[in-house]
């Protein structure tokens, strides 16, 4: 018999990127992790604030930095976030929508509060694997004002990536996915159907869940083993979670900094090739400078 018992992982508290100037931003990474390195294809979960941004705080400033061989998934719960690319995209972006970034063979962004924003700044950020047929292809960005929007046994639930209750997300994902938005407004207990085939993770963004019995709130991970058809959300006063799941990716990773690939080599090369200016662009448009890339240490290996 499968384990089908979920796994409680409590997310790491970082700073928004260590190579940015200033103090940067507190955040809780939940994926990856060491018991945990990703769930289906997303290996990489930031939760950021809710923070307050009183007028003259920069909020989120993260200057010109390159990807590989991943998408990036930005969804904001309160706030406004401006995104840039070497592809020449300037992208606003506002809560209940999506900015999908693929970065293929090679792209540079950034992201930062824009000066009119609002008053608070909270969200997720998350990345998707590439699939090895599909990685080393050109860059493309998508921003997604409409997305399925769900009513379902008490809850409302927003489909930004994959499939969930017979509707289908606009974004372009490249393996079997699901990312859901959900909102708990009255308290109750209630069952949402999963996908026997996808394994699945949920984060608590505001107040408190009751998970298939396990109390969770903002700052750790619940992770359920393939094989769960359903999980049990119970809540006393409103809360909201964000639900991710799929099919087991098992293509072997090599993650570091902000590189996805199969071999240490491809990593050194896109290092050198960001340190030199070659491959990707420097600029996005962004008042400021480009990120330097840390130091690789030690032999990098897959997972
Ligand atoms: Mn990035």
């Amino acid at each position: 018999m499968p384990d089908l018992e979920p796994v409680i992982l409590p997310a790491r508290q970082v700073k928004l990127d260590d190579s940015t100037p200033g103090d940067g931003m507190s955040l809780r990474r939940a994926l990856p992790q060491s018991r945990r390195p990703r769930v289906g294809a997303w290996c990489f979960l930031d939760h950021f604030g809710p923070h307050d941004l009183p007028t003259g705080d920069p909020g989120m400033q993260v200057g010109p930095h390159p990807h590989i061989g991943l998408q990036t998934v930005t969804w904001l719960l309160e706030g406004e976030l401006l995104h840039r690319d070497s592809l020449g995209i300037e992208q606003r972006i506002r809560p209940g929508q999506l900015n999908l970034m693929s970065a293929g063979n090679g792209i540079t962004h950034s992201e930062e509060s824009p000066q009119d924003r609002g008053k608070r700044l909270h969200g997720l950020q998350f990345w998707i694997a590439l699939p090895d047929t599909v990685r080393n292809g050109d860059a493309s960005f998508e921003h997604h004002a409409e997305l399925p929007q769900l009513a379902f046994d008490g809850m409302d639930l927003t489909l930004f990536i994959g499939n969930a209750l017979g509707e289908q997300s606009p974004a372009t994902v490249h393996s079997p996915l699901v990312g859901l938005d959900i909102s708990l407004v009255d308290g109750g207990s209630r069952h949402l159907p999963l996908d026997g085939n996808f394994e699945h993770a949920l984060l608590v963004t505001e107040g408190e869940i009751v998970i298939d019995g396990h109390s969770l709130q903002p700052g750790a991970l619940l992770f359920l083993p393939r094989g769960n058809g359903f999980v049990n959300l119970a809540n006393a006063s409103p809360a909201r979670l964000a639900l991710l799941g799929g099919e087991p990716f098992t293509e072997p990773l090599v993650m570091w900094w902000n590189f996805v690939a199969r071999r240490h080599e491809e990593i050194v090369a896109a290092r050198e090739d960001w340190m030199s200016g070659r491959r990707f662009a420097r600029e996005t448009g962004y008042a400021g400078e480009a990120i330097s890339a840390p130091e690789i240490s030690a032999r990098l290996k897959a997972r």
